[in-house]
């Protein structure tokens, strides 16, 4: 066994009770592949990813809507265990009043008391009461899934920051970007939401102004948390559409989990295998399995108005060009 494989087989064994929940957290915008990153990840031994956990009290526990493996949520067994061994069941919780307590704690708005939060009393008492809920449910899911690492996919900022505080959480941060002209032609398009089993609902679009403001503030606050100290590695999305091995590795690298030789064989050229997944939220790739077909979505090349590219390239440049988008027309790694 080399020495690579021995070194990935530790990194699997089972966590000790004591050890902190090793958490690699996705941050980003929507539509940059965070799902088709979450769920490559899945399909290595010991990670356990669950999708987009900042969504679990809404879609979950009031919505009951349907996980990734297709059941609804109170009827998968992988979240019921993660409720019996959080709160010795969901029925002990009130899904509105937790639902209440995260939208007057986790918000981008917020982040400064997040940082300080003796200066708001208010607001601590209703921070301490929310990181306790998510401490339990993250120590619940190493539990259940017996992995030593975590994946969640949630891609807020606010969430991140949150996750900071957890003092049984050691935190990952990746930080995801995609081109912005992409992100803003992206969501341009409704998308259905696959995961309401009842209705047909599309997600929200937004005009391209909108989406730039939000990529400036979304990925400024993720550079602030690595700034802070949040050990980051950063994966623009067609580098892991174009050719995900390299990235796979240096994310897993990054996350104390180095693959071992042949252990991603699940990605090959142009198509990935997919597994079985019980990721909350996500885009509706969330529900497909085996190979399907993999490449990189540049359509706004082509299909992005004229001048909803110039309005996106003046508002986000800045952040074009650190991230490498402006330099031989962003085609390269
Ligand atoms: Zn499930």
């Amino acid at each position: 066994m080399s020495a690579t494989q021995l070194q990935a087989r530790a990194a699997a064994e089972p966590p000790r009770p004591d050890e902190p929940v090793r958490l690699l957290y996705i941050g980003g915008l929507g539509r940059s592949g965070s799902t088709l990153l979450d769920r490559m990840l899945s399909r290595v031994d010991g990670i356990c990813s669950v999708g987009e956990l900042v969504h679990l009290w809404e879609r979950g526990l009031v919505l009951n809507n349907r996980c990734g493996c297709g059941q609804r949520f109170r009827e998968c067994p992988f979240w019921h265990r993660v409720g019996e061994e959080a709160f010795g069941g969901w029925d002990a919780l009130d899904g509105r009043e937790v639902l209440a307590l995260k939208r007057s704690v986790d918000r981008n708005r917020f982040v400064h008391r997040m940082l300080l939060p003796a200066l708001w009393p208010g607001y601590r008492a209703r921070l301490d009461r929310y990181l306790e809920l998510l401490g339990r449910v993250y120590e619940a899911i190493r539990r259940v899934s017996g992995g030593p690492l975590v994946v969640d996919a949630s891609k807020h900022a606010s969430h991140g920051f949150l996750v900071r505080r957890l003092g049984g959480v050691e935190l990952r941060l990746l930080h995801l970007v995609r081109d912005s002209r992409g992100v803003a032609f992206s969501w341009t398009k409704p998308l259905r939401r696959t995961e309401v089993a009842d209705r047909d609902i599309t997600m929200k679009t937004y005009n391209p102004l909108r989406m730039s403001a939000r990529y400036l503030s979304q990925n400024l606050l993720l550079h602030l948390l690595r700034r802070l100290g949040a050990p980051t590695v950063r994966v623009r999305y067609e580098s892991l559409a174009r050719d995900p091995a390299p990235e796979l590795t240096r994310v897993l690298d990054h996350a104390g989990r180095p693959p071992a030789a042949g252990e991603l064989g699940f990605v090959g050229d142009g198509w990935v295998e997919l597994g079985p997944s019980h990721a909350l939220a996500g885009n509706p790739m969330r529900f497909q399995s085996g190979r399907v077909p993999l490449r990189v979505d540049e359509a706004w090349r082509e299909r992005l108005r004229r001048r909803h590219r110039l309005v996106t390239s003046a508002a986000t440049w800045p952040l074009l060009l650190a991230y490498g988008y402006l330099r031989g027309g962003g085609r390269g790694r």
